[in-house]
């Protein structure tokens, strides 16, 4: 495999690791973990799903006392009297749920995400038909459209997914309601949903309706990505740490591909395959929203130990502007 891109000063021939200026932890995934471990060291606690989605951090939870259930009757039957909101959110009726078997509430829902619910609500009842750019089976998703709290909303990530488009195969389309708003599943690629928005525009728009766009994918999530973008083009392979239920770390695998580097994801040091560093010189390393420091840390330790030289510079780990978009 060729290098490409810049040169370092790393001794030549010297297999090197780049480290993205962004990656790992954000602050809503750090929020959350502070405000259930918290939680947990009083008493033990349920967690509604994962509180993140990176197997590690789950297992290190459940030994510190936050024990994911499904429901609040697998709450109850544990003997535990307080549920965990997990950092994706959920909808109204979970915390109704809650309400009924008498759990306590601990809601680690990162901040961001509230803010769209809450503007989901909004543009429901002001009469528009939702879209939300995402993945329908994902709980921050469903956790959305609950608090759009109308049938005329909808997940979609392409036009077949929309519910007025006509019979299929027939190519008759059904104009569009008068009004509808987009946004996105706060872990999105930024260039796929301007296309998503672009081409509905074309739809709704000729028929005299009226779109209303809204980009809710976070700042750190965009941070995330243009950070890769600007290594993807220097390195021969991106390595993405990520759990295998991270969005936003399938999502910076597809970046990386999209910009022709091939990418791997793996979520601990033990999931390296040797035979495939071997013809790479200079690999790139980024991380998803909810990958520790320290799994980070032991990849590139794995990476010395397969023949690469310690990386320059590590990453810088704070979101400093991000306060000010939870607003
Ligand atoms: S990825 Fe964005 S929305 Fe999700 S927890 Fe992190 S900051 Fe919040």
């Amino acid at each position: 495999m060729s290098s490409r891109g810049t040169p370092s000063n790393a001794t030549v021939g010297e297999k090197e690791i780049v480290v993205a200026e962004v990656l790992g932890f954000c602050w809503g995934v750090r929020r959350a973990l502070e405000i259930v471990r918290n939680a947990a060291r009083e008493r033990p606690v349920a967690a509604l799903g994962d509180i993140i989605h990176n197997p590690i951090v789950v297992e290190q939870l459940t030994r510190e006392g936050v024990l994911p259930v499904t429901d609040p009757v697998e709450a109850k039957r544990h003997g535990l009297d307080r549920v965990a909101i997990t950092a994706h959110g959920a909808p109204p009726t979970r915390y109704q749920e809650a309400s009924v078997y008498d759990l306590e509430v601990i809601d680690t829902t990162c901040p961001l995400v509230t803010k769209v619910q809450r503007l989901a609500q909004k543009l429901a009842l002001q009469g528009y038909f939702l879209v939300v750019y995402g993945d329908a089976q994902h709980p921050e998703v469903r956790g959305v459209l609950g608090w759009a709290g109308t049938e005329r909303a909808c997940a979609a990530k392409s036009f077949d997914d929309l519910p007025w488009d006509g019979p299929r195969g027939t190519g008759a389309m059904q104009p569009p309601p008068r009004k509808v708003a987009l946004i996105a599943q706060t872990t999105k690629r930024t260039d796929e949903f301007t296309a998503f928005a672009q081409a509905l525009a074309a739809w709704v728009l000729p028929h005299g309706g009226e779109l209303r766009v809204v980009n809710t994918i976070c700042q750190p999530t965009w941070e995330r990505q243009e950070a890769l973008a600007r290594l993807a083009r220097t390195v021969d392979l991106v390595l993405v740490i990520g759990g295998r239920k991270s969005s936003n770390s399938a999502r910076l695998v597809e970046v990386s591909r999209s910009l022709g580097t091939p990418s791997v994801l793996v979520e601990r040091p033990d999931q390296l395959d040797p035979a495939l560093f071997a013809p790479v010189r200079r690999v790139g390393i980024t991380a998803g929203a909810s990958t520790p420091d320290e799994v980070i840390l032991a990849v590139i330790e794995e990476l010395v130990r397969l023949g690469f030289a310690p990386p320059q510079r590590l990453w810088r780990d704070d979101d400093p502007d991000v306060e000010e978009f939870a607003d």
